[in-house]
């Protein structure tokens, strides 16, 4: 497809979106919460460099004027520039929280990297490789399918078939494998049965190629997943990757094309749940200053900010420490929006700010509760002087791993 096709630039938005992008005042409240922004200095990926330059691609191929003036040609720069922006872009979402009018750029975003993705210029280097490497392993990173479960205790019992199921996602299973291992042992704790797909089955949740806009997949993989849960007999789905659960409760029903015929959780909500009710305990006390950073997807994306607080605080003798900007105004970790491939360097500076201030609070550890700022955070505490309380190294752990841990 060529880049001036002279099919609108709106075709991927929403009526709300278009309007959307008509609100932006350009007031500029945003920039001051743009990671990526914070760290390169270019306000080429700022939400109103954006917006403006979008509706100026609508405007220059928009019906009327063509009829009036002939197509308008973009220049090429322009268009490449725009490419690399959005897709530099986290999608953290901290813009649209900001935002003064109320844009939901978390959503907004991904659609303009649909458009240019349909005209050939994105998406970017290796994020390119995500639709051939699902294809042929299931998964974005091309590891082979039957070593999805390797990380699984052998003590963990999965049922065949039960009410609750539970999906561990691809960046789980094959990268961020202390989180997973440590919903499974949460979840053996609590006792209730729970069931997992063979680990050929349990295929990519479609979000990496959702948030790229390369959305040729989606429709078998949702299918798939969603027909083979349901014959599990699963009721209630759980599941610990922010950027899975968003796509499973936002993206796929309309990709499955009705409802989906089981709800959807997260694991912090079913813990959090299952301490309620008496369900679990922790029995060990853990004499350390935590500090819990709230994933971009899970705070911003579906609004969970209490229910992982409230399981850190069930361990005894651990102190909450929070960030500056915490819950829905959480700083963006650097990795996600399938950024930390492409601009990897981006993605070490913004999670470096981080742990900067999780040691300037004395945190002895750094709390994460997704899998993408897992597998970054190690990276970028290597090399990097960071001590936490007493002079010693700032520890890196996941929620359920760290519970794992005391039970
Ligand atoms: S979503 Fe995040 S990275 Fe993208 S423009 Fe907004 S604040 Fe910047
Ligand atoms: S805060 Fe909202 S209205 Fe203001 S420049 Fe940013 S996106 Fe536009």
């Amino acid at each position: 497809m060529s880049r001036q096709d002279s099919s609108s630039f709106s075709r991927c938005l929403s009526g709300g979106q278009l309007l959307e992008l008509d609100a932006c005042t350009q007031c500029g409240e945003c920039l001051k919460y743009c990671p990526v922004q914070e760290v390169t200095g270019d306000r080429s990926v700022s939400p109103p460099e954006k917006i403006r330059n979008f509706k100026d691609f609508i405007k220059k191929t928009g019906v009327l004027r063509q009829w009036l003036f002939g197509k308008g040609r973009i220049d090429e720069k322009l268009l490449q520039d725009f490419t690399k922006a959005v897709f530099e872009c986290t999608t953290c979402g901290a813009c649209g929280e900001a935002c003064t009018v109320g844009i939901h750029t978390q959503r907004l975003w991904p659609m303009l990297r649909r458009e240019m993705v349909k005209r050939g210029l994105g998406p970017i280097d290796q994020q390119k490789e995500a639709p051939e490497a699902v294809s042929r392993t299931g998964n974005p990173y091309d590891r082979p399918a039957g070593d999805r479960f390797s990380w699984r205790p052998p003590e963990v019992k999965v049922a065949q078939r039960a009410n609750l199921g539970y999906y561990a996602g691809c960046t789980g299973a094959y990268d961020a494998t202390p989180m997973v291992r440590g919903d499974v042992q949460a979840l053996s704790r609590v006792g209730e049965p729970f069931t997992m797909l063979p680990a050929e089955e349990e295929v990519c949740c479609g979000f990496p190629l959702f948030i790229t806009g390369q959305f040729e997949l989606l429709e078998g993989l949702v299918k798939k997943l969603v027909e083979a849960y349901a014959k599990k007999g699963v009721k209630t789905l759980i599941c610990s990757c922010p950027c899975c659960v968003n796509m499973i409760s936002r993206d796929w029903p309309s990709f499955y094309g009705r409802r989906l015929p089981f709800g959807i959780m997260h694991i912090s909500q079913y813990i959090d749940r299952s301490f309620a009710e008496g369900r679990l305990s922790v029995n060990r006390t853990l004499d350390e200053r935590l500090i819990y950073h709230d994933p971009c997807y899970l705070s911003r994306g579906v609004g969970i900010t209490e229910e992982p607080r409230r399981v850190l605080e069930r361990i005894p003798g651990a102190q909450l420490l929070e960030f500056e900007r915490n819950r829905v105004n959480s700083r963006c970790c650097g990795a996600g929006g399938a950024a930390r491939k492409v601009f990897r360097d981006n993605a070490l500076a913004i999670f470096r700010l981080a742990i900067n201030e999780a040691c300037e609070k004395k945190a002895d550890r750094l709390v994460l509760g997704c899998p993408a700022c897992y597998s970054i955070a190690g990276a970028a505490l290597e090399g990097h002087d960071s001590r936490g309380k007493n002079g010693g190294q700032l520890g890196i752990v996941d929620v359920m791993e760290l519970l794992a841990e005391v039970f």
